[in-house]
């Protein structure tokens, strides 16, 4: 008899986005002569800088010649974009990574899932609350969650830590004990930011805990505060207890294309049962090689060519094409006499809704009354309830319609 993971069978069926379509479907039948505008969207509408597109190019006409041709590559990605990723992203920081401390892979969705391999079923995992679904249903999955309660919406043994406007959206250390820390800053879907010394606090405490934080930075390009770190290495000491994620995808266009990677200093130990210590890097290594065989050359090429000087200034007009989006949500609503966060060094700007409004009923209005669509807050957690996604990854004409409309709202 074939025996499945019954762990699966804890995952909560994901309703959002599927809840979402289903309600604007039904809306568009119901008035054919509306335009929608979403705003809900948290994938990138602008095309592939044209730097990037060159190089794909002449990638893709190498592998057609005998001469340039390419198979498997290194499964850790090749060193011309290793290099890159270490000089651009790093060393103009004043952090000093290794080429071999970075693995490129094809999406950090993929690497904050599979990283869980590495660690003991029994640490215990702590994520902010609202947050991206991906890092809960992936230890769901392998068996750290624990049974869920319907009524609180939580999972028995995970620790949820709310980051509301209540604490300013900066996480307080929790009161037990845990091993596992996920960390996502520019925060999705909040749009918050932690400065250095919020930062530092966490690294600290981690250190203390011999715990491991989990740092996901996929929005790290869209940081212009100067005290807002791009990388958690920027803090003293956090080699010692953080992974890196970083992506291609919101940065340079990539959610198509599909190319990230993930940093694991040598410095960073885990434990064994009996507390002795072993590399991280050398673990992920190992399930790295067995389980992927890298990102396709012409990818790979692609990618280095975000660090050009075309590319860095092309990726950089998208950033800020979306930032500005960003703003003008973030302005209009102001106005409208909505409190807003997020939106400053995110695509992301996270509406606290009226006392008493419910997520899915804001969701409801918004699209009956000014035909928008955003996302429901407590769809990230529910710590969420009372809150709202509005991204800035719409073209700037539909953003701001939007905002006059939702301005026009009763
Ligand atoms: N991390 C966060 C916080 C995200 O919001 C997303 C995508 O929306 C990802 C990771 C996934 O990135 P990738 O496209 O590289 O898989």
């Amino acid at each position: 008899m074939i025996k499945i993971n019954e762990n699966f069978l804890e995952l909560q069926d994901s309703y959002l986005f599927a809840t979402i379509s289903r309600k604007v479907a039904e809306f568009t039948k119901e008035n054919p002569n509306c335009k929608v505008i979403k705003l809900g969207i948290g994938d990138v509408t602008r095309p592939i800088p044209e730097a990037v597109l060159d190089a794909m190019h002449k990638a893709t006409d190498e592998m057609g010649r005998k001469e340039d041709f390419r198979g498997y590559g290194p499964e850790q990605g090749y060193d011309f974009l290793r290099e890159k990723i270490r000089d651009n992203d790093f060393k103009t920081r004043g952090v000093d990574i290794d080429i071999d401390e970075i693995f490129i892979s094809d999406g950090a969705k993929c690497d904050c899932g599979n990283i869980v391999d590495i660690f003991a079923q029994d640490n215990k995992v702590a994520i902010t609350d609202p947050v991206y679904p991906v890092y809960l249903d992936t230890n769901v999955m392998s068996g750290r969650s624990g049974k869920y309660d319907s009524k609180t919406g939580k999972y028995e043994n995970i620790v949820y830590i709310p980051v509301t406007s209540e604490n300013d959206f900066v996480p307080e250390f929790p009161k037990e004990k845990v091993d596992m820390i996920y960390l996502c800053y520019p925060n999705n879907p909040t749009g918050t930011t932690l400065n250095k010394e919020q930062l530092k606090k966490w690294v600290d405490y981690a250190k203390e805990n011999k715990a491991i934080i989990l740092f996901d930075a996929a929005y790290e390009a869209f940081i212009s505060d100067e005290d807002v770190p791009h990388s958690i290495y920027e803090i003293e000491g956090a080699k010692e207890v953080a992974i890196e994620f970083r992506s291609f995808s919101k940065t340079a266009g990539f959610t198509g294309l599909r190319c990230a990677f993930i940093v694991i200093p040598k410095e960073l130990n885990g434990y064994t049962e009996k507390g002795e210590k072993v590399q991280l890097n050398k673990l992920w290594n190992r399930r790295h090689c067995t389980k992927f065989n890298g990102v396709s050359y012409v990818t790979q090429r692609a990618a280095e060519a975000v660090y050009s000087e075309e590319g860095k200034k092309q990726i950089k007009e998208n950033i800020n094409y979306y930032k500005e989006n960003a703003k003008i949500i973030k302005k209009g609503l102001e106005e409208a006499g909505y409190t807003v966060y997020g939106g400053t060094n995110s695509p992301y700007v996270w509406l606290k809704l009226p006392d008493g409004i419910k997520s899915w009923d804001f969701f409801d209005k918004l699209l009956k009354e000014a035909n928008v669509v955003g996302t429901p807050g407590v769809g990230f957690g529910p710590s969420g309830e009372g809150y709202f996604r509005l991204t800035g990854f719409g073209t700037k004409e539909n953003t701001e319609e939007a905002i006059e409309r939702i301005k026009n709202m009763k």
